[in-house]
């Protein structure tokens, strides 16, 4: 698109995330892309992958729902999607941060016992154990953000962050928009109220002293331990398992 519409693209930079341009097939075609017709019957599904460019048009009177699904091996290309909207400080339409470790309370209430041996929990156990789905999600997440914060340099105190941070409101970084459930940074001394993710946290402000902050809904250590408890270690699971039925209790507005 950008070597056909060079000038449409200097315009809008963010063209690719409109409806409003479309392809011929037959251009794409000759560029080497593959393209695939399917033709949706009453009744019927059609999955589109991440990251597949598709369109699509109605050709008789219909009625039609898009919906998005999120499966635990979906988790790892919506991560990254997350990185790549915030890099065009664009929104993301859920929390993929809270998505994940609201999976993550789930599998670990699951491996813990909570609710019986059932296919349910069957069903985590082949997405738990060291190196599958969401164990990899989740450690590959926590050692993106381990990254930021040591980045981020000895200017910053870490507090943890209060649990409803986010549950009354969307919270959001100012620069680029990235979703804040996970970590947030701010500045007591000259922005109240206004925070921003690690990746932003120095943009934020240059104030120095003791007013910079990072919230950590979990510090570093807690998470890896999140990671051994996917894994199966007892100790972390049963650890994890309380702090996961406070957090899907918070979710579920019981306390
Ligand atoms: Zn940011
Ligand atoms: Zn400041």
């Amino acid at each position: 698109m950008r070597k056909h519409l060079p000038d449409l693209f200097e315009e809008t930079p963010d063209l690719l995330h409109g409806l409003v341009t479309q392809f011929s097939p037959s251009i794409l075609k000759d560029e080497g892309v593959p393209v695939y017709r399917a033709v949706q019957r009453a009744g019927e599904y059609v999955l589109t992958f991440p990251r597949a460019y598709h369109a699509g048009f109605n050709s008789g009177f219909n009625c039609a729902e898009a919906v998005n699904v999120a499966t635990v091996d979906w988790l790892s290309h919506g991560q990254n999607a997350v990185e790549l909207l915030s890099e065009e400080n664009k929104k993301t339409s859920v929390s993929h941060d809270k998505l994940l470790l609201g999976a993550a309370y789930e599998a670990v209430r699951s491996l813990s016992g909570g609710g019986g041996e059932s296919g349910k929990s069957l069903a985590w156990r082949s997405f738990c154990g060291k190196n599958l789905a969401l164990t990899k999600a989740v450690e590959t997440r926590l050692r993106m953000e381990e990254g930021r914060i040591k980045a981020l340099g000895s200017g910053f105190n870490l507090i943890k962050m209060e649990k409803d941070f986010d549950s009354n409101c969307e919270r959001e970084c100012v620069k680029c928009c990235y979703d804040l459930h996970l970590t947030a940074s701010g500045c007591n001394k000259c922005s109240p109220g206004e925070y921003a993710c690690t990746k932003h946290a120095n943009e934020l402000c240059s104030c120095e002293g003791n007013d910079r902050f990072v919230l950590l809904r979990y510090t570093v250590d807690e998470l890896r331990s999140l990671v051994r408890a996917l894994e199966g270690e007892a100790e972390d699971l049963k650890t994890w398992a309380s702090k996961a039925m406070e957090a899907l209790d918070l979710d579920h507005g019981l306390v």
